[in-house]
Formats: C-alpha cells, structure tokens, sequence
C-alpha cells in the first residue's frame, strides 16, 4: 500500500520515523547540535536538525504539503505575514487569535500594509473585501466565537482576487480540516494545541504545497532564527501520534457536554460549531461567568487549548479581546476525561453561581 493512500489514522503513527532496518531506533532521537560534520546535508543547526525533519515530515504528510516548524505558532504567524508585500493588504477574521491581529496591526502601524478586518462566516463580506489584497487570512472555527468559514469557496475567490489564503488550522487539526485539499495556499498552525495535545511544549509549523514558497518561508525562519529546539520538536511528534484517539474522545465530550449544558441554570447560549474539542458557553455577564471559573475543581481555569485536560477561562477577562465577544463567554476546551466527571464539575458550578 503506498502512503498516499494510508488512512490519516495510520500516517499519524507511521509518517516520521527512521527507516525500518536492523538496528534503527523506532523514533527519530533527539539531536542536540549546533553544528555538523561539513560536507553532509546539514552544516549548521538553525538551517534543519534531524528531529525537525521526521516532525515536519509527519505534519506536511497530514496536511497534504511540506511543512517548517518554528520556534512558536507566533513565529509560524509572523513567518507567513512576511509574505505580504509593502502597501498590500490583509482580509483577515475579525476574530482571528489576538496576537494574530495585535501582529496584523503593528504591520498597519507601521505602514507596511493595510488590514482589513471581516466577518469570515460572511462568505459575501470576505469577497468584497479582497480587491487588491495580497493575503487573505482565514480561522474556521474562530477564537472564540466559534464561526465557520467556508474555505473552499473563500480559497477560490481569493485565488481569483490575486490573494494568497492562508488558514490557521490549530481549531480543527488536519484531522477535521485539510485546508491546502480545499484549495488554500498555506496552513498554519500551533502545533503547542491539538498537535502537541499535552500543554508542555510550545511550537508552531506552516504548511504549503508550493515549492517557492516553502522555500520563502524556510528562508524566513534560518534568517529570523525562530527555530523551534530539538526536544520541543521531538515532545511535539511524540504527542502527534496520539492525536486520532485524543480527538476522538475529547469531540465526543465536547458534543455531549454541548448537550448536556443546553438547559443548564444560567446559560444564554451554548455555541458549538458541531466538530472539534473547542466549546463556548455564554451566561448573562462577566460576574455570573466568573463565579463559574472561581467554583469548578476538575476543570482547569487557564488559557490555551487542545490539551488533554480540559480548560476554561472567560475571554473577555483580557483586555485585548474582541469587544464583539460577549462579557460572560466562557471558553471551554474540552479534553480527554470521563464525561461524567466533566459535566458534574461544570454543571454543579453553574448551578450554585
Ligand atoms: C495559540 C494560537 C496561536 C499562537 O500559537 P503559540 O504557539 O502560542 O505561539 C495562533 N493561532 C491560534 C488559533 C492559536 O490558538
């Protein structure tokens, strides 16, 4: 059976690994050198290391691409805005991850380009906003409104419009969402969420399946020196194998914890793009959702997302996020534990707010 035709499941497992000979470690070790034997394929370390390697090869082959790991989601993000020539502009979801915009408008600041904030599950909106843009910059779902966009119309408009698409794909994982197949030139992602899937490590990876691009995006990480560390990326495709079977259990407690929530005391909506790990649960204000933060046990209250253990924390308690998000939206990230357990902690929270 060739590898293209292995089921994602298998090349989460199978992508990445030494070749299979006598004597060859099952994983790509850990190397830890600044610098090589001259005259090999390596020389020096900020420009590739071995585990980085088997780490993008496992990621480009899930996401249909090849793939350039950096030191942090940032620095893929940072990387991929470099594209955007001077006086160009960026159509961008006005809920993209904060730091996303915060990037987005220092460039604007700073008149390197002009942003141009839309509503992505605006199909029509998106598409009158991208004459003469360079780049469009797509989240499905967003953070943390949880909107939807339609990517392979919104790749094709933009393809038309001259416009690179670029999708941040940390919500869905390439498991739920192959955005270069629905026809976008680049994928990022924080691989530090899902891909990682543990909340101990930090790192980021941008996928294209453009030579020429890649190779920009390559030339950008070996002169801006965000390269990711070798134990990063050895912790981080170490946590990829699993990732299958954690999406598998943490979606199916998003849904039912969705379900169970519904008429729970005090909620006013819960919002559920029906895939993925991420919830949000809106209550009447910031107190009411903050109290709910204050009483759980089980339940983790932290940012971040895509982990193992389940999170919550109300968004607009930063002061940075979008006015638009409501005062007593409440994040959930649902991880990986027993139903049960989940829904008691929460729903015992809800009810003695
Ligand atoms: C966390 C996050 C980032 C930034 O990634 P870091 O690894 O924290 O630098 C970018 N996009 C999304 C959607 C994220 O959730």
């Amino acid at each position: 059976m060739s590898d293209m035709r292995r089921r994602l499941e298998t090349v989460i497992v199978a992508a990445g690994r030494p070749p299979h000979v006598p004597g060859a470690p099952l994983n790509e070790p850990v190397t830890f050198a600044s610098s090589f034997v001259a005259g090999g394929e390596l020389e020096y370390a900020r420009y590739g290391n071995p585990t980085w390697t088997a780490l993008e090869a496992a990621i480009g082959a899930l996401e249909g691409g090849a793939c350039v790991s950096f030191a942090s989601g940032m620095a893929a993000v940072s990387a991929v805005v470099g594209l955007v020539p001077a006086g160009g502009a960026v159509v961008v979801a006005r809920h993209s991850y904060q730091h996303t915009l915060a990037l987005l408008d220092d460039g604007a600041r700073a008149g390197r380009f002009e942003v141009r904030r839309v509503d992505v599950a605006d199909a029509d909106a998106v598409e009158a906003a991208l004459p003469g843009a360079a780049m469009v910059w797509l989240e499905s779902p967003t953070n943390p409104a949880l909107e939807i966009a339609d990517i392979e119309r919104l790749a094709a408009s933009a393809r038309a419009a001259g416009a690179l698409s670029v999708v941040d794909n940390t919500f869905a994982s390439p498991l739920l969402q192959r955005p270069l197949e629905l026809g976008a030139d680049i994928v990022v992602h924080s691989a530090t969420k899902l891909i990682a899937g543990h909340s101990d490590v930090v790192l980021g990876a941008v996928v294209t399946g453009d030579a020429a691009l890649t190779e920009r995006i390559r030339s950008h990480r070996g002169l801006h020196g965000a390269i990711p560390g070798p134990m990063e990326a050895f912790l981080t495709l170490r946590g990829l194998r699993t990732l299958s079977v954690r999406l598998e259990r943490a979606e199916a407690n998003a849904r039912e914890l969705a379900r169970r929530l519904q008429d729970a005391p005090g909620v006013v909506e819960v919002r559920d793009p029906g895939f993925g790990t991420v919830l949000a649960l809106v209550l009447e204000d910031a107190a009411a959702a903050d109290r709910v933060v204050e009483r759980v046990r089980l339940w983790i209250p932290a940012t971040s997302l895509g982990g193992v253990e389940s999170l919550l924390e109300r968004r607009r308690r930063w002061a940075t996020e979008a006015p638009t998000i409501p005062e007593g939206l409440i994040r959930l990230s649902v991880g990986i534990e027993h139903i049960d357990d989940l829904a008691d902690d929460l729903l015992g929270a809800l009810a003695g707010a």
